[in-house]
């Protein structure tokens, strides 16, 4: 029977001895052990909480070098990283930079290729930050020996599979205390917190929501910038995961900020329904993304990556989609938008493409280009909205002072700009209020023979003149009122009311007759004039009293000849029947 009719019991026998051969000879020689290792390589295993790692270190067929589907679950692991592939001057690594996941105790031993060893111990906390807080930078015991090997003895970690993974650098990437990195992330966060201010402020002008969201969206950005930039853990004692939690959700309810801003602040009129409910379907589907990082993380790192990336990718292109159509029907702040957004979906656009198709070039480490790209888009976003700010503002003080233009043309009067009756009727309880005491109702003596005579024009000058008259002195204490035709109504408060209402009526004459040619006669009136001092307070004492009363004088006057004056002066508790006694003695 030659070795190549030998039967698959007779091979798996020969193993059998094989493997007995070596163990015999690992036992008689077990400094040789660790040379069954290739250099260079990275290799792990696992086991109870009291597997000891220099009993396992010489058992190399017990590790495992290449199988990516290895389940990283067990209480204790271990990796091992071999260092013997380095050239022979290179100094020994000083550090381990890999990323920052929680476990409960960690050794760190390094083996030196004359069979010395140093070890270190650590727990989480002792570790620090490394560029990002999503790095860790651990430093690893020293040995004046070259190093051959360094081993990881991890306990209690969700995620020791980082440690397959780490770097081994004889400088760390940063000074593991604060520096100027931390500094300047301090300052970004600044900048990504002032706009707030002004956000209230607008909220408070315009009642608007849109500064409020805006807000948020800052609020969320200066979050996002503390925790990749390592400022949390360096102000406050949370504990880890709330350090992870806060890092991926503050991203998530940025962008739903970011949404329910956009929805408000697009011009109404550049932004359809259909164009509203995406964006307000996309702040939805932003805060999934963030649960299921936050309350299904174990799962992140497998499919969820694919699906939260995969899921952010539909999402700004919906977004852009959106702000595209806007643009396109004439929106003054949908470039903003776009602009002000365009690096930070830029840097997703990168996370998506090197997770789904170059998956192995993953090595971008997005913390600066984000921080950077977020300010830039606080920066933006905040100009846009002091622009919109100021644009709503002018609108509306337009709408405001058109409006009141509106209301004054109405209460005046086109012929001689005085107030109209309308005017009268809404300022008369104010005016009354203010003390005006006394009522004259005055009348042209025949200003139809006046039009008759030489034409409506001529009659429109005479009003003029009439309406000068009555203002002349540009006296605080008589207002003056056209209520009809050739018909006016002062109101005077103060002393001497009588007197200065009989001048005014007086001066009719004068003025006409030195501004105008070739009238026939003088041009006088008639006046009622009441005071009504004594029963200004009672209520049942309205403007339609007073006024059919003055309009009785008025008739008075005329029927005793006109150009002159009648008045009355209304007492306090006069019975009704002797107010009529009077106005017919009248
Ligand atoms: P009396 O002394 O009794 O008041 O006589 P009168 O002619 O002034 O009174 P009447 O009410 O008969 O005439 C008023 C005239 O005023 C009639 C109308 O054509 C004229 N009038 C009304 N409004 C205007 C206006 O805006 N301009 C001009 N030119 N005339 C007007
Ligand atoms: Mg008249
Ligand atoms: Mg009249």
């Amino acid at each position: 029977m030659g070795w190549l009719t030998v039967t698959v019991a007779h091979r798996a026998l020969a193993k059998a001895v094989l493997a007995l051969l070596a163990g015999m000879v690992l036992f008689a020689q077990p400094a040789k052990a660790t040379e069954e290792f290739a250099p260079g390589s990275i290799c792990h295993t696992a086991g109870p909480a009291s597997l000891d790692h220099v009993v396992v270190e010489r058992e190399a067929a017990r590790w495992i070098c290449e199988d990516d589907n290895y389940d990283w679950k067990k209480p204790r692991e271990l990796v091992r990283i071999d260092l013997r592939d380095r050239s022979a001057g290179e100094l020994n690594p000083r550090f381990a930079e890999l990323d920052r996941h929680e476990f409960e105790h960690l050794a760190v031993i390094v083996k030196g290729v004359d069979g010395s060893s140093a070890t270190r111990n650590y727990t989480f906390r002792e570790t620090s930050l490394g560029l990002s807080s999503l790095r860790s930078i651990i430093p690893l015991p020293e040995l004046q020996e070259q190093a051959s090997s360094v081993v990881f003895v991890i306990d209690g970690s969700k995620w020791p599979e980082s440690f397959a993974n780490a770097e081994l650098v004889e400088n760390a990437s940063m000074p593991p205390l604060a520096g100027y990195a931390h500094l300047l992330a301090a300052l970004i966060c600044g900048l990504l917190l002032a706009p707030m201010l002004f956000d209230f402020g607008y909220f408070r002008a315009l009642r608007e929501p849109f500064p409020l969201f805006h807000a948020l969206f800052c609020l969320m950005a200066f979050v996002q910038t503390a925790a990749v930039s390592g400022l949390i853990p360096l102000l406050t004692p949370i504990d880890f995961d709330t350090e992870l939690l806060i890092t991926y959700f503050s991203v998530d309810i940025m962008i739903a900020a970011t949404m329910l801003f956009a929805s408000n602040f697009i011009e109404p009129e550049y932004l359809t329904r259909r164009c509203r409910l995406i964006l307000l379907g996309i702040a939805a589907g932003a805060l999934i993304n963030g649960s299921l990082t936050t309350f299904k993380p174990h799962l992140f790192g497998t499919w969820i990556d694919h699906f939260y990336f995969g899921n952010y990718m539909i999402l700004l292109a919906a977004y852009f989609h959106v702000l595209g159509s806007g643009w396109r029907q004439g929106s003054r702040m949908a470039p903003y938008l776009v602009l002000g957004f365009a690096p930070f979906a830029g840097i997703m656009l990168i996370q998506f493409t090197t997770i789904f198709i170059a998956t192995d070039a993953y090595g971008f480490d997005e913390t600066w280009p984000q921080n950077l790209a977020l300010l830039f888009e606080v920066v933006a976003t905040a100009l846009a909205v002091a622009d919109r700010f100021i644009s709503i503002k002018r609108e509306r003080d337009q709408a405001v002072s058109e409006a009141r233009s509106l209301e004054v043309l109405s209460e005046r009067d086109e012929l001689t700009g005085l107030f109209n009756r309308r005017a009268l009727t809404s300022r008369y309880a104010d005016l009354v209020t203010e003390g005006f005491h006394a009522m004259a109702l005055l009348d042209i003596d025949h200003f139809k023979e006046i039009n008759d005579l030489h034409g409506h024009p001529v009659g429109d000058e005479v009003l003029k003149c009439m309406a000068d008259a009555l203002t002349a002195g540009d006296d605080e204490d008589a207002q003056v009122f056209r209520i009809g035709g050739e018909e006016f109504l002062l109101l005077l408060r103060g002393n001497d009311a009588r007197q200065r209402a009989e001048a005014r009526r007086r001066a009719l004459t004068a003025r006409t007759f030195a501004m105008m040619e070739g009238l026939e006669r003088p041009v006088t009136a008639s006046m009622g004039f009441l005071d009504f001092a004594a029963v200004s307070a009672e209520p049942s004492v309205d403007f339609g009293t007073l006024y059919t009363r003055a309009d009785q004088l008025l008739y008075a006057a005329k029927c005793a000849g006109r150009n002159r004056t009648v008045e009355d002066r209304l007492e306090l508790f006069i019975p009704a029947e002797d107010t009529d006694e009077a106005i017919a003695a009248a």
